[in-house]
């Protein structure tokens, strides 16, 4: 099997809960979405966020430069094109988006090697079938309290246990009767998850400690910048509330600093921030091996396949951003991803939506 076409394209998709954070605000989200096509009819397919159009263009261009170490190659061999790809961006660095486009392009083989194999990608890498549970991470912005409450309700009314808040408003006594407030929507055996998107810094975060515990928090994110190793090996050692980092770490050096932090509980990698499939593997090793929890930044389509193989996991984190792209996107009930059926990534791209969405 021959790799004969790669084909990225730019989506905007709207999304039902408009993104308000500490470092972005967006209504739609920006994607390149990929196929890598061969010459036995069979396609890989992949997508990753690019955050804006510029964003986009660039890793369209870091696509077409890695297209030399791809074309006329077996699709199959992952390792070794993950490895020319690696090499090939060392001058222009592993912090952004050649990384993007490396964990775009390795996603798509894995899923045309799965498929190869005639199997879900999840069966395919040794995993087996099994109930994942998923939080809520769609909404809950930094929005009014009477939405943020509006949504708590929603969300516990479709079954989920666990809610993720954001947190990092201008005025943290805001953030401070929020917290108190949703207490009120949700019930005792409902789990709350707070991430600030880096928008604290140490002292702010060692004073609000006292009020995530106050409210069972059942973890905080990225509470500081996330260049900031020392402040987070300071926060480890006087926060009591749980912390959860990860998801703007690249590649697998980065995460080495923090997984001696005792109380970093959590870690959260991102695919298109590690390589993709490939690079996450090399971390679930480690987690393993240092007795971390886990979970996924975003991808859900994608973060099904690999939970199987994670040994101390942490649920799922569920959002509906990429849900258009697909003609039968993943399902959830009662907070519990519905394991796909059928070949590879189980996706197929809703062409006649993307039409619509192309940019
Ligand atoms: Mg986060």
């Amino acid at each position: 099997m021959k790799i004969i076409e790669i084909r990225p394209r730019v989506v905007a998709v709207p999304v039902k809960y408009p993104v308000v954070s500490c470092v972005r605000k967006s209504k739609k989200v920006i994607f390149v979405i990929l196929d890598i096509l061969t010459d036995e009819e069979m396609t890989g397919i992949s997508y990753v966020q690019a955050f804006h159009y510029h964003g986009a263009r660039a890793i369209k261009a870091c696509i077409n430069y890695l297209e030399q170490f791809l074309i006329g190659q077996d699709p199959r061999h992952i390792d070794v094109l993950w490895k020319k790809m690696w090499d090939a961006t060392k001058l222009l660095g592993h912090q952004g988006l050649p990384t993007f486009a490396i964990s775009l392009i390795d996603i798509a083989l894995w899923d045309i090697a799965a498929k190869a194999a005639n199997l879900p990608l999840y069966q395919f890498l040794g995993g087996e079938r099994q109930a994942i549970e998923a939080y809520q991470s769609d909404g809950l912005w930094l929005e009014s309290q009477e939405l943020v409450c509006k949504q708590a309700e929603e969300f516990a009314n479709q079954g989920f246990r666990t809610l993720k808040m954001r947190l990092g408003r201008a005025n943290v006594d805001d953030d401070i009767s929020l917290l108190k407030e949703i207490q009120y929507v949700l019930d005792d055996k409902m789990e709350l998850l707070c991430d600030v998107n880096q928008g604290w810094d140490t002292e702010i975060s060692n004073y609000m400690d006292r009020y995530l515990q106050l409210y069972g928090i059942r973890w905080i994110e990225e509470p500081i910048d996330v260049e900031n190793l020392k402040g987070y090996g300071d926060l480890a050692k006087s926060m009591v509330t749980p912390l959860t980092f990860g998801e703007n770490l690249y590649h697998i050096n980065s995460f080495l600093a923090f997984l001696d932090m005792d109380n970093l509980k959590t870690l959260t990698p991102d695919l298109q921030r590690i390589g993709g499939i490939t690079g996450w593997m090399k971390l679930n090793v480690l987690f393993d091996l240092y007795n971390k929890f886990s979970s996924i930044h975003l991808f859900p389509e994608i973060a099904v396949h690999l939970f199987p193989l994670i040994k101390k996991k942490r649920k799922l984190e569920w959002v509906t951003w990429a849900t258009p792209l697909f003609k039968e996107p993943l399902a959830i009930e009662n907070g519990y991803v519905q394991m796909p059926q059928g070949k590879g990534l189980c996706l197929e791209w809703d062409e006649r939506a993307i039409s619509d969405m192309q940019e």
